[in-house]
């Protein structure tokens, strides 16, 4: 397992990269940019004649936006990390993978937005006074 998987990260990135699979040809050119190695290929459905497709594992994306700026296919784009859910719930892909594992994915997705949210809240929040001092 990659180092770091599983734990709490300190600050989540802004945005997070989501595949459009309708537009993934499965060319793998993200995969070769990705700085974390977070973009993985749908296992089992690379066989001829159907079209393949890569996923990303948002735990482990730190929203670099490398994969979208090298996608010839256009088929990734850099979303609002608050809004991940739902474009992870709309983002299509082999019917057979999205059965088995789209529930999961968007429950992740859905960690991390509120999770970003409650980050941005914290950091929109004002400081507290420091105590007073007393001469
Ligand atoms: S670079 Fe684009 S088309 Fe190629 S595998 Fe990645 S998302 Fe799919
Ligand atoms: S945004 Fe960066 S870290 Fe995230 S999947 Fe794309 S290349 Fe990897």
């Amino acid at each position: 397992m990659a180092k770091g998987v599983g734990k709490p990260r300190k600050k989540l990135p802004k945005e997070l990269a989501v595949v459009r699979a309708d537009n993934c040809t499965g060319c793998e050119a993200c995969i070769e940019v990705c700085p974390v190695d977070c973009i993985y290929k749908v296992p089992g459905e690379d066989q001829p004649g159907l079209q393949s497709f890569v996923d990303i594992d948002l735990e482990r994306c730190i929203g670099c936006s490398l994969c979208e700026r090298w996608c010839p296919w256009d088929a990734i784009d850099m979303v609002d990390t608050v809004t991940i859910a739902e474009h992870v719930a709309n983002k299509g892909g082999p019917p057979e993978y999205v059965a088995k594992n789209g529930e999961r994915l968007v429950a992740v997705a859905k960690q991390l937005a509120e999770l970003c949210a409650e980050q941005r809240a914290a950091a929109a929040a004002p400081k507290k006074p420091a105590p007073a001092t007393q001469s």
